[in-house]
C-alpha cells in the first residue's frame, strides 16, 4: 500500500515537473518573440522627496503585455530572463528607452532642477562585458547626463565575484551614474561590504515598510538602516509606502525619499505626463490628499 501511495506521488510529481519544464520552455520562447515583436514597455514610478514633497524622478519597471496571455507580472519572467542571460537583451532596452524618456521630460521642463531616472540592473548585466561602454553610448545618444541616471543592484548580486563586480561598479561611477542598493535588508547582507561599495543610496526594501508597526522590529530595523545611511552618508530611499502612518513615521526618522501607491503606482508615460508633467509646473508636488 505505501509502496503502490509512493508510486503514485512520484507520478503526480514527475508529472508536475514536466508542466513546469514546458511552462518554463514556452515561457522563454515566447519572450524571445516578445523582444522582437516589442510587447515590452516601461511603467515609471515617481520618486519623491518626502519632506518637501518635490518630484525627484522616477524608477523604470518593465512590463510585458503578451499578445495571448496578457499581463506577465516582473516576478514571472525576470528570473528565467536572468536564468537564460536574455535580461541583458531586456535591460538594454529598458536602459535606452529610460535614458530617452528622461530626455525628453527633462528638455519639456528646463527649469526644474534635473529629474533623475532608477534603472534596475541584474547579475548577467554587470557580468556583460560591454556594459560600461554601452551605457556611455547611450547616455551620448541620448543627451543624458550621467548624473541623472541611477543603477540599482541588490546585495545578493555581490556575493559572487564582489571584485569584478566593484570594478565594474568603479567604471561606472566615473560616467557620473549613481548606484542604489536595491532591497537592502533582505539579501545576505554584510555589513562589511557596504563601506567598499561606491553606493549613493539604499532603498528599503517594501517587505519592511510593509510591517512596520509603533516601535515593533521593523520598526527598529528600519530606524537602523536610516541611520546606517546617514552615517555612511548614502541618502535612504523607502519603497511600498502605502499609508500616511507609515510616511509620517519615515519622515520623523529622517528617511528623505520615497515611492509607494500612496503617493503613485508605476504609471505608463502617458499617465506620467497627464498627473506630474503637465502645466509648467515649476514646483511639482506628490499628489497627496
Ligand atoms: P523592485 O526594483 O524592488 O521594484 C519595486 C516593486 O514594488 C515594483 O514591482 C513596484 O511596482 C512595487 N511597488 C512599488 N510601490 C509599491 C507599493 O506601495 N505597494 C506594493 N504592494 N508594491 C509596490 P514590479 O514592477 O512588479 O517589479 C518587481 C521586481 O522586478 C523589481 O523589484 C525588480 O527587481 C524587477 N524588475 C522590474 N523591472 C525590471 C527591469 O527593467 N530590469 C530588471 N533587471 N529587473 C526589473
Ligand atoms: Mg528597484
Ligand atoms: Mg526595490
Ligand atoms: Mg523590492
Amino acid at each position: 500500500q505505501a509502496k503502490a501511495q509512493g508510486k503514485s506521488c512520484y507520478k503526480i510529481f514527475d508529472a508536475q515537473m514536466h508542466a513546469k519544464a514546458l511552462i518554463r520552455l514556452n515561457l522563454e520562447h515566447e519572450f524571445c518573440k516578445a523582444l522582437e515583436r516589442k510587447d515590452f514597455i516601461l511603467y515609471y514610478q515617481p520618486i519623491f522627496d518626502i519632506n518637501t514633497n518635490h518630484l525627484i524622478g522616477f524608477e523604470a519597471l518593465v512590463r510585458w503585455q503578451h499578445p495571448i496571455w496578457g499581463f506577465v507580472p516582473p516576478a514571472e519572467f525576470i528570473p528565467i530572463a536572468e536564468e537564460t542571460g536574455l535580461i541583458v537583451l531586456l535591460d538594454n532596452w529598458v536602459l535606452y528607452t529610460a535614458c530617452q524618456q528622461l530626455a525628453t521630460w527633462q528638455n519639456q521642463h528646463p527649469n526644474l532642477p534635473p529629474l533623475k531616472m532608477s534603472v534596475n540592473l541584474s547579475v548577467p548585466d554587470l557580468r556583460k562585458a560591454s556594459l560600461v561602454r554601452d551605457i556611455e553610448t547611450i547616455l551620448a545618444e541620448t543627451g543624458v547626463d550621467g548624473n541623472c541616471l541611477t543603477l540599482e543592484i541588490t546585495e545578493t548580486m555581490l556575493i559572487n565575484n564582489i571584485n569584478d563586480t566593484l570594478i565594474v561598479l568603479e567604471q561606472l561611477k566615473t560616467l557620473g551614474i549613481q548606484i542604489s542598493i536595491d532591497d537592502f535588508g533582505t539579501g545576505y547582507s554584510s555589513l562589511n561590504y557596504l563601506h567598499r561599495l561606491p553606493a549613493d543610496a539604499l532603498k528599503i526594501d517594501r517587505s519592511f515598510i510593509n510591517q512596520m508597526q509603533a516601535g515593533n522590529r521593523n520598526y527598529q530595523l528600519i530606524k537602523t538602516i536610516i541611520t546606517i545611511g546617514n552615517q555612511l552618508g548614502l541618502a535612504v530611499i523607502a519603497e511600498g509606502i502605502e499609508t500616511q502612518q507609515q510616511l509620517q513615521w519615515l519622515q520623523e526618522l529622517g528617511c528623505e525619499f520615497g515611492q509607494g501607491y500612496l503617493f503613485s503606482p508605476p504609471l505608463s508615460a502617458p499617465k506620467i505626463e497627464a498627473l506630474f508633467m503637465n502645466t509648467g509646473c515649476s514646483h511639482i508636488s506628490c499628489q497627496l490628499q
